[in-house]
């Protein structure tokens, strides 16, 4: 295909939009210009993990498809790779590339028909840039070695590999250069980094952690940098540890997915841990941070969940006091062990305990909140306010900011009860570092 206009349309988790960056920065080193409305290729970066995420991306490739006839349509990513017969029946569907050939931007380009110049072999890995954000995606991974019962990420992502240490500490360099000041690190699951040798997370993170970026004046650029989603019994000692050391560069929260708090549905997930360990792993992680902040994955309905376990999982949102909870409906998947587990839990049910939950959850974030006055943290800025790294959204106190800062600002949190919730306000504070 000759070089013309591109859009780019992704679906899913931070892995696939940093897969989606790839593809952009290999179609525009070659010329290829953005364009939202009438590209001559549509490159469509597929999820597979609900049911709803298929139909969504199905919708939109039919919309595209009857609006603009002459465009082309690529689909890649995991439903690309789960099913491609599927989506090659979509009429105008051009090109279904899984998992494997959009990985390798040069396979990618060779698909789609274009010439691939043999001086490209020497751009280095990974991506420049992410365009029209603060925060960047890293992704540090790809694949899992586990197999949850309801997951089909294993079959469309393939085994745990990782990226090498020194190839990382280079982009994010980059990335910050390029004026990036939170770096977050993703991938299917980060907490089996470095495992082919013997390695964990903990030492990318002190690699990644001594990246001095400069600007054209030899100043010190701050950056922070923040772990997406680890699981809570793959946090070890030495990451905690390393966290506590450098809360200027490493944000004080973590995402670690718990879908149940009852042993025996996570058995029946063929989760690994149980809650004590998983209780075990935030009382590790309090006692060494301040106020650290917890948030998590939580599935609904799974088959066999009564309200016994229903409950559980309840006293284990509340007694572990998450920031946020994003509360999933068991959504069976075909090719994993789950799609033909029984009893299935009724629709209305789910949907209720789904509702249950989240006001649950909505009230632990709130007590949460409350409690954080007082906590130094550093914002990154975006309009009024910005994003703490204890992933909130606060408001730059005018008396100290009268101009908006730009960047990362250190500040002190205070706690201000509004109608609407807590207001987390920042205050000038310079005990972090950063711009303040
Ligand atoms: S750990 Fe489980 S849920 Fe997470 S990607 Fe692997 S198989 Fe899926």
């Amino acid at each position: 295909m000759s070089v013309g206009s591109v859009r780019f349309v992704t679906f899913g988790c931070k892995a696939n939009q940093y897969d989606t960056q790839v593809l952009r920065e290999a179609l525009g080193r070659r010329g290829w210009r953005e364009e939202e409305r009438e590209a001559d290729l549509v490159v469509v970066n597929t999820c597979t993990v609900t049911t709803d995420a298929g139909r969504k991306a199905r919708k939109l490739i039919r919309r595209v498809v009857r609006e603009h006839p002459d465009t082309k349509v690529c689909v890649t990513g995991c439903l690309a790779e789960s099913e491609p017969e599927v989506l090659r029946e979509l009429p105008g569907v051009e090109w279904v590339l899984g998992n494997g050939d959009a990985r390798r931007p040069l396979n990618f380009l060779r698909q789609l028909g274009c010439d691939v110049d043999p001086e490209e072999l020497g751009i280095p890995a990974g991506i420049t840039a992410f365009a029209g954000h603060t925060r960047a995606f890293l992704k540090i991974q790809d694949g899992c070695d586990r197999s949850c019962a309801f997951c089909i990420i294993p079959r469309v992502r393939g085994a745990n590999r990782s990226r090498p240490a020194d190839e990382l500490a280079a982009e994010v360099l980059r990335l910050v250069e390029a004026g990036h000041v939170e770096i977050v690190l993703c991938g299917i699951h980060i907490g089996h980094w470095g495992r082919e040798w013997g390695g964990e997370p903990a030492d990318l993170l002190a690699v990644l952690a001594a990246v001095e970026p400069r600007d054209e004046r030899g100043a010190p650029l701050p950056f922070r940098l923040r772990l997406s989603s680890i699981e809570a019994t793959e946090i070890s000692p030495r990451l905690v540890e390393l966290m506590a050391r450098r809360p200027e560069r490493i944000a004080p929260h973590l995402h670690m997915p718990l879908q149940s708090g009852d042993d025996e549905i996570l058995a029946a997930m063929n989760r690994w841990y149980r809650m004590d360990e998983y209780h075990a792993a935030c009382e590790r992680i309090r006692a060494a941070l301040d106020r650290p902040a917890f948030t998590a994955d939580v599935l609904v309905g799974f088959p066999g969940e009564g309200e016994r376990q229903f409950a559980r999982t309840l006293q284990a949102v509340r007694q572990i006091g998450f920031s946020r909870v994003h509360v999933f409906p068991f959504s069976p998947r075909p090719r994993t062990a789950a799609w033909e587990m029984g009893p299935a839990v009724p629709p209305e049910e789910v949907r209720e305990r789904r509702s249950r939950l989240g006001e649950v959850a909505a009230e632990v974030a709130q007590t949460w909140r409350r409690d954080l006055g007082g906590a130094t943290d550093l914002v990154v800025v975006e309009g009024e306010g910005g994003l703490s790294g204890r992933y909130q959204r606060v408001r730059l106190d005018r008396r100290d900011f009268p101009a908006t800062p730009a960047g990362l600002v250190a500040v002190r949190l205070e706690a201000h009860e509004r109608d609407a919730g807590i207001e987390l306000i920042g205050r000038a504070d310079g005990s972090l570092g950063g711009a303040a």
